[in-house]
Formats: structure tokens, sequence, C-alpha cells
């Protein structure tokens, strides 16, 4: 018996949409896609998008001050919260439309609803009815977790962020991730006074550690409170507001708790273990290189399979996927030298080796910058930029480029460019500055800073 469909997507998000949209548009395939919420997924209604929004209405108070000690006559008034979430709204729901618009154009027909696997090429949906597929994609995404802390569900995930009624005169953010460290900065900007709690030693674990320094100084100078070694042991209601206390027993009161403590794969209730589909440690999916879970005909892409949880990386998944099956171009997403940024203010953008990886590997030289900006030094701000490079000390090819500063993401897209094609140290060295910028430091750096031999 045919199949109802070629390809039956589950999520709505970066890499299902796109692997539904190659498919049906250029791989002629027969394309359904279900989605149990508003369509564009976590990156679109309540993750990337909402949130660099966000970041730059935060970030007007600072700018302002800079443009009255620049010589204009402006003030920054109170910030409008209802019409800015009523223009935001507007907006997410211009691009949902627009999702939309591309899926139909393409020929995808969308079931807004949820979907659970019946069996292997069998999809189940929540309004009762199946659909058969030759192959079925999971791209489910992600969902936040919350630690089992006593009083946990006087908090709220990034999820309610972008809905709150009003925003909160105090708040402690838990977690030192991406999403903890960016909420941070945007709710001290828009004047609350935030404790950041984390319970490790530096938060943003994972970057290179003068980088995250960096960052750190420009978070607690600009006004936030970040606590160390200080994870939350519970939550109480008070009279006046919610009472965090952390492992150090100490007791702060707040308006708004935020857990940002990581996000679990979104697997559950679809049926995935029951038909043999091997699930990892923290419930993602398991696949292999090209996406594929160890039922042949169901695949799995995007952060449901806790890769790189970026919607860069989902998006090419997905792509991949559909080049493979239905455009008989097999390709496997490329995870090497993935570029990311942190939109911390300020800004962290990072591609490949870290120091510390260097130091662990050896052979590499340290080339770092760091200066106050012409912008903001021209108004006495004491704000820094940083810059780093790790060049292998031998092939003089650059494993690592750091940034930290205003615009920080948009520069390291470029430099991952020259990262991602090999570029030595001496390509840098050979390019020509343009000046006056933050980033002709990347090509002025002349002699390494530090080197770090092999073991
Ligand atoms: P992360 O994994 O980045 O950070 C989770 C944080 O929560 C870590 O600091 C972790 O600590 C802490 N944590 C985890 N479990 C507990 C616990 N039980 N108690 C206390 N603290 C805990 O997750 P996020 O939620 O910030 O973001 C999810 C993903 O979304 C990221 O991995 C990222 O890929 C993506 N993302 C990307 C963005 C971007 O590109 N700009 C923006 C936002 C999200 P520890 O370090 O000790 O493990």
């Amino acid at each position: 018996m045919p199949f109802d469909y070629d390809l039956f997507v589950i999520g709505g998000g970066s890499g299902g949409v796109r692997a539904a949209r190659i498919a049906a548009a250029d791989g002629g395939a027969r394309v359904g896609l279900a989605e149990e919420s508003r369509m564009g997924g976590t990156c679109v209604i309540r993750g990337c998008v909402p949130k660099k929004l966000m970041v730059n209405a935060s970030a007007y108070p600072k700018a302002m001050q800079d443009a009255a000690a620049y010589g204009w006559d402006v003030q920054a008034g109170a910030f409008d919260w209802p019409k800015f979430r009523r223009l935001l709204g507007a907006e997410l729901t211009r691009l949902e439309n627009a999702y939309r618009g591309t899926l139909k154009n393409a020929g995808v027909v969308v079931h807004d609803a949820r979907a659970s696997l019946a069996d292997a090429h069998t999809v189940r949906l929540s309004t009762g009815e199946t659909f058969t597929a030759k192959h079925i994609l999971i791209a489910t995404g992600g969902w936040p977790f919350v630690p089992d802390v006593p009083g946990a569900g006087l908090g709220i995930t990034s999820n309610e962020m972008f809905d709150l009624e009003n925003l909160p005169r105090r708040a402690a953010i838990v977690g030192g991730g991406y999403i903890a460290s960016e909420f941070a900065c945007i709710l001290n900007g828009f004047g609350t006074q935030v404790t950041q709690y984390y319970r490790g030693p530096q938060i943003l674990r994972g970057f290179d550690d003068e980088a995250r320094g960096h960052v750190v100084a420009g978070m607690v100078a600009a006004g936030i409170d970040i606590r160390s070694n200080a994870d939350v042991t519970r939550l109480d209601r008070s009279d006046t507001g919610i009472l965090v206390t952390d492992l150090t027993g100490a007791q702060t009161e707040v308006d708004l708790v935020l857990f940002a403590t990581g996000r679990r794969p979104n697997v559950q209730g679809l049926g995935l273990e029951a038909l043999g589909v091997a699930l990892g440690q923290q419930g993602e999916v398991i696949v292999n290189a090209w996406s594929q879970t160890a039922v042949p005909s169901i695949y799995a892409v995007g952060d449901v399979t806790n890769r790189i949880n970026l919607t860069p990386v989902a998006i090419r998944e997905g792509h991949a996927l559909a080049d493979t099956l239905f455009r008989a171009q097999p390709s496997k997403a490329d995870h090497e030298l993935a570029a990311s940024a942190v939109f911390t203010q300020p800004e962290l953008g990072a591609v490949g080796m870290t120091e510390e990886q260097g130091i662990e590997r050896g052979g590499v030289q340290v080339y770092t910058a760091t200066f106050r900006p012409m912008k903001t030094m021209f108004v006495g701000r004491p704000d820094r930029v940083m810059m780093k490079l790790i060049v292998d000390a031998q092939t003089r090819v650059v494993l690592g480029c750091h940034i930290v500063g205003p615009e920080a993401g948009e520069m390291i897209q470029l430099a991952a460019i020259a990262v991602k094609m090999g570029a030595t140290k001496e390509d840098f060295d050979r390019t020509v500055a343009v000046h006056p910028t933050m980033a002709e430091e990347l090509v002025t750096m002349r002699k390494p800073t530090r080197m770090h031999p092999f073991l």
C-alpha cells in the first residue's frame, strides 16, 4: 500500500521546517508536518528572535546615556513594557505567518496537532487521524529543565519570559549558561535588580576562560550581582515576594525567579522507545551522522538530538536530510567549527578552540588584544573589548577566535569564515585593517601573548 506521505515531520521549528520545505519544494516529496504549538518553534516563538529583540530594547538606556555624553539633548524616560510586548507579539505573529506561508508555498501539508508514533511508518495525531509515511522526522526540539528544589514552582522558565505582565523590580536568575546570562543582562538593562545564581565557580562554562572573565567583569560593572558556587536550594513565598535561599544559606527576596538551568530533549509521549528508537541519558534521540535513528525509517534533527543545540545547526541538519532523502545529494551536517554568540552585554562571540583546550592539546600560540573601543572611550566609559586567536604553533592555522565586546556576534560570523577555511595567522596578518574599527585588532596582533608547548 502506498504511503500517505513521503516524509512526515513532527515539529515546526527551525530544523523541521527546513527539512519539510526542501523535501517538498526542491525534492518533490509529499510532505506532512505536525506542530502542536505555534509554527516556528523555540527560536522564533520563545527563543532567539524575541530574546534578541529584548536585548536590543534593553540596550537603549546605555545608548541614550552615551548619546547625551556625545552632546545630544536626550534622556531615557520610562520603558513601556506593555507597548514593547504588543509590538513583539505582532512581530512574532508576522514571522509565524511567514513560516506558514513558506510551507504552504512549498506544498507542505500542515497539521496543527500533536503527533506521536504508532509504528515505524505511522503517526497518530491528537485529532484522531493517522497518517503513514515512508520517512518520519522527529524535530521536536527541547524543553526547559527545572531542578527539583523545594518551591521550584514559584519560578518560571524562559518560555514564560516574553509574556510577563510587568517587568520585575528584583529578579533571581538561576543558571550560568546562555539563557541565564542573556536574561540577566536584559533585565538589568530594563532596570531590574538582578541576582544571578550559579552552581559552579564561573558562568558560561565551556567558553574561553579569559573571554568569560571579560563578560563577567562587564556584567558586574553593569550592576548584576553574580553569585558563583551558590546553587539555589529552596524558594519560599514571602509577604512581599519570593525568598531565594542559596547553598551558602544566604536569603534574598525577589519578585521573579527564572530557572535557566538547561533544556532537555522533547521526547515525552512520542512513543519512541516502544518502537526501538534509542535514547541517550538526557532523553536525546540517538542518531548517526545521517540523522538516522536505530529505526531506519525514523530520523531526528535539532535539539531533540542534543548534538549542538543551535538553530543554524538544526537547519543544516534538516537541510542535509532532505538533500539525502529526496534530492539524490547524500549530505551530512558539518558540526566542525560551529561559531556562536552569547548575547550578553557585553556580547561574546566564539569559534573553535579555547585557550584551555589549547593548553590541553599543546603546541599553540595565543594572541590577545584588550582595549577600550573608541566609541565609548570618548564618553569615558571603562568598557573593554577582548579579542583572542588560538594559533597552531607549527602550521600557523588559526584554531580558535574569541571576541568580547559590542557586536561580537557580527564579528565572529565573519572571522568564522576564515577559521573554517583554515586561514593561518599570516593570512590574518596580510589582510589590510579596516580603520577605525574594533575588528581591525584581529589583523594587527603582532606578537603572541602566551605559548603553550606540547606537554
Ligand atoms: P546551558 O546548558 O547553556 O546552561 C545551563 C546552565 O544551568 C548551566 O550553567 C548549568 O550549570 C546550569 N544547571 C544545569 N542543571 C542545573 C541544576 N540542576 N541546578 C543548578 N544549575 C543547573 O542551557 P541554557 O538553558 O542556557 O540554554 C539551552 C541551550 O540553548 C544552550 O545549550 C544553547 O545551545 C542554546 N541557546 C543558544 C543561545 C545563543 O546561541 N545565543 C541562546 C540561548 C540558548 P553547569 O555549567 O554547572 O552545567
